[in-house]
């Protein structure tokens, strides 16, 4: 079991560190985390892959492009900085390097701004380098990187540090009274017991309050026991959201929810956001990350004390924003959402609209309300605001346990563009579990259903290079489909999904014998989406997609539904079409005419919407394709 023994190393370490040097416990944590504060303050580097090759380069004394082929054959440019380093001759050696002594300096480059800043970055990063030893380089590389890879997720660093404080329990003496609370225990009790001490329901103080500045002294000063009696739920601190588990069918929700009472939702297609009102009357917004997206939405904060009753003084609200056309008064797709600006928006020059749809309430005028069931949380909901159309609505539901009553509610939620339905138990095992993906919580996508997916037919253009465990082949390719008119091909997604370690193997053997110093004159593509190498159009792929979109980087059929192409959402490998030529590939047009044929069957009650997948089918075959768009299908 890595992960255990990754846990007992760390835990081993910080109760070191806890009787040696307390004062260090939290860079140690945040250093481990390849963090530099609380994620929901959005601290980071700012340190680009280019400078940290031009450090490199500068520190050790090589030729920059030396490194960054290296670093492309590697994948992994600590590496190169580790075996670099060991090149370099030294009169001094600098001291050594400390915990607490590079934690500062990180930070120290974090928050550097302004004109000469990236050459004084430069300079830290040289700095640290020279005083590198053993393998320091590459963990300090990966660090800058945000890639530390060393096996550590957040969930293990907490296990780690609740075993640290439980057994090593920070005190003052020194040296100090405890040493090891946990002797004379077997390994099993010792991990029940720790194990207790950590449950959400237990000591929930992790998710309440996920600021170490803030639980690292709680734990030192006054233990793991003490953190609920200061680390509680605050307005104003993000909470991980609950998520949900798929299923494949209105049946298998029924078999899983079986007596309990349940509600369906609409789940709407657009982004979180954990609206907060704190005491000061300020509202902010977070994103399913924990981002700060306040400055992203002045538009729904200053709608706030609008849908919001007097009563509602301080509060918690889980939501989806979606992107809305005010002419229409409808729902557009998650991708409009995606091109509004993410940062500093003025209210003034806003384009995109969005309605807030509200699904839950976490926290009330001071009280907490996750531990209660969800008809309360969603009564107390209701009653707090009032809806407004277009600005703030209640998710749309209903609460029914008739299978063809949530069949046609799942068909009308895709009519009305969303993505299906969330389906969520009312109250018995119905509390708001923080960060969990619960089976309280199901997601029925219409993604999911069985036969759903198109395939269609598209040329390889481009490949970008592989990281991690597939460095050394590609790792993504950018596809492409034919457009008859203007004989050129269209970039249409990028695929990384759908396929076996053989298959890359493949590809990268037959593709690596087309690569093309720069793309054909009769390539149509986005400089944001240019892959690392080009490749001649000469083979074709089948690829099942989940959903087309309008995209304002994608080109396919681009000006015949609208100024922005289409693009596939979530493609995956099925596999090579040796039998088509390039000029074979699905065309603009017919994928077009899939969207058209989806939007059509989504107005008509009559169709199924996935409806479409049959469509696809015929418009593979290109005779009846051809008939099928001759009649305007
Ligand atoms: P996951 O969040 O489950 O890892 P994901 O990010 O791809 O996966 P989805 O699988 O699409 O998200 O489903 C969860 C998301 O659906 C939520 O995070 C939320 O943003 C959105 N959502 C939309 N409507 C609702 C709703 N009524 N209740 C809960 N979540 C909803």
């Amino acid at each position: 079991f890595p992960r255990l023994r990754n846990i007992e190393t760390l835990s081993n370490l910080l109760r070191s560190v806890l009787l040696l040097s307390p004062g260090d416990l939290l860079c140690c944590v945040y250093l481990c985390l390849n963090q530099l504060g609380p994620a929901y303050l959005g601290l980071e580097l700012g340190v680009g892959e280019t400078v940290l090759m031009k450090a490199v380069a500068q520190a050790t004394g090589r030729q920059l492009d030396k490194i960054k082929a290296e670093a492309q054959e590697k994948g992994d440019l600590g590496l190169v900085a580790e075996s670099s380093r060991s090149n370099q001759r030294m009169m001094f050696q600098p001291a050594n390097l400390t915990a607490g002594g590079v934690f500062s300096k990180l930070k120290e480059i974090a928050n550097m701004s302004g004109n000469s800043a990236m050459n004084k970055k430069i300079d830290i990063i040289k700095g640290l380098f020279v005083a590198c030893r053993f393998s320091e380089a590459r963990y300090i590389v990966r660090s800058l990187a945000g890639k530390l890879r060393i096996g550590l997720a957040e969930q293990s660093v907490l296990a780690a540090l609740s075993q640290a404080v439980c057994l090593t329990p920070p005190g003052q003496d020194f040296p100090p009274a405890v040493v090891d609370a946990g002797k004379g225990m077997s390994t099993e009790s010792k991990r029940a017991w720790i194990e207790e001490k950590m449950k959400p329901e237990q000591n929930p103080s992790f998710h309440f309050m996920p600021n170490y500045d803030v639980l690292i002294p709680v734990l030192l000063k006054e233990g793991i026991d003490q953190l609920p009696n200061h680390c509680k739920l605050t307005p104003g601190v993000p909470l991980k959201p609950m998520l949900a588990h798929p299923t494949k069918g209105v049946g298998e929700v029924m078999k899983r929810f079986d007596e309990a009472a349940f509600t369906c939702e609409y789940k709407y297609d657009g982004e979180r956001a954990q609206i907060h009102i704190l005491e000061s009357g300020e509202v902010r917004i977070f994103s399913r990350n924990q981002e700060d997206n306040t400055s992203k939405y002045p538009d729904i904060i200053s709608r706030i004390p609008k849908v919001k009753k007097d009563s509602v003084v301080t509060c918690v609200l889980d939501t989806e924003a979606v992107a809305w056309d005010r002419e229409k008064k409808q729902i557009q797709p998650f991708q409009v959402l995606t091109t509004r600006k993410r940062k500093d928006v003025d209210a003034s020059e806003i384009k995109v609209q969005v309605c807030v749809y509200a699904f839950d309430l976490l926290y009330l005028n001071g009280e907490s309300l996750v531990r209660q069931p969800l008809c309360q949380r969603r009564a107390l909901l209701r009653e707090s605001f009032v809806e407004v159309e277009g600005e703030f609505m209640f998710a749309r539901s209903i609460d029914s346990n008739n299978t063809d009553t949530i069949a046609e509610f799942l068909e009308q939620s895709v009519r009305d563009s969303c993505e299906g339905l969330m389906v969520k138990t009312l109250e018995k095992d119905a509390t708001y579990e923080i960060a969990k993906r619960s089976h309280n919580w199901l997601k029925l996508k219409k993604d999911y259903l069985e036969g759903v997916g198109d395939t269609v037919d598209l040329c390889v253009i481009g490949a970008y290079l592989g990281k991690g465990k597939r460095t050394g082949t590609y790792g993504g390719f950018l596809l492409a489909c034919y457009d008859e008119d203007n004989e050129e091909f269209q970039s249409v997604c990028k695929i990384g999904t759908g396929f076996k370690d053989e298959d890359l193997e493949q590809h990268y053997k037959f593709l690596k014998e087309h690569i093309l110093p720069k793309p054909r004159a009769y390539y149509r593509f986005d400089p944001s989406a240019e892959p690392d190498v080009w490749l001649d159009a000469v083979q074709v792929w089948e690829v099942k997609c989940a959903d087309l979109s309008l995209s304002p980087v994608y080109k396919a059929a681009m000006g015949m539904v609208s100024a922005k192409g289409i693009s596939l959402r979530f493609p995956r490998f099925l596999r090579i079409r040796d039998d088509k030529k390039p000029e074979d590939a699905t065309t603009g047009a017919q994928v077009c005419h899939i969207i058209a044929r989806v939007q059509r069957s989504g107005s008509d009650t009559e169709q199924h919407p996935w409806m479409r997948v049959q469509v696809s089918v015929l418009l593979k075959d290109t005779s009846a394709g051809r008939l099928l768009l001759n009649a305007g299908a």
